[in-house]
């Protein structure tokens, strides 16, 4: 089992198997995110999905989402993209 230095509790623990949104952006998370943690956001984005009625089809719901995501898991954009 691959473990992970987690950005989130600070803790170096088991990573991530499985899907987490794909991309250049699965790799970040699985690097610096451990799976308990990410847990924590899975249940944590439902109530984010609920209260915002974001619809993840919408590819601006979806990058709401995703800012919501770095904050919560401490994982601020480091590509620089403007705001
Ligand atoms: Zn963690």
């Amino acid at each position: 089992m691959t473990e992970v230095r987690c950005v989130h509790c600070l803790q170096t623990r088991e990573g991530i198997t499985g899907y987490a949104y794909g991309g250049k952006l699965e790799a970040e998370i699985k690097s610096k995110i451990c799976h308990a943690c990410w847990q924590e956001w899975k249940g944590m984005s439902i109530k984010i999905i609920n209260e915002y009625r974001l619809d993840l089809n919408d590819p601006n719901a979806n990058k709401t989402l995703i800012d919501q995501m770095r904050a919560f898991l401490n994982m601020p954009d480091t590509e620089g993209q403007p705001k």
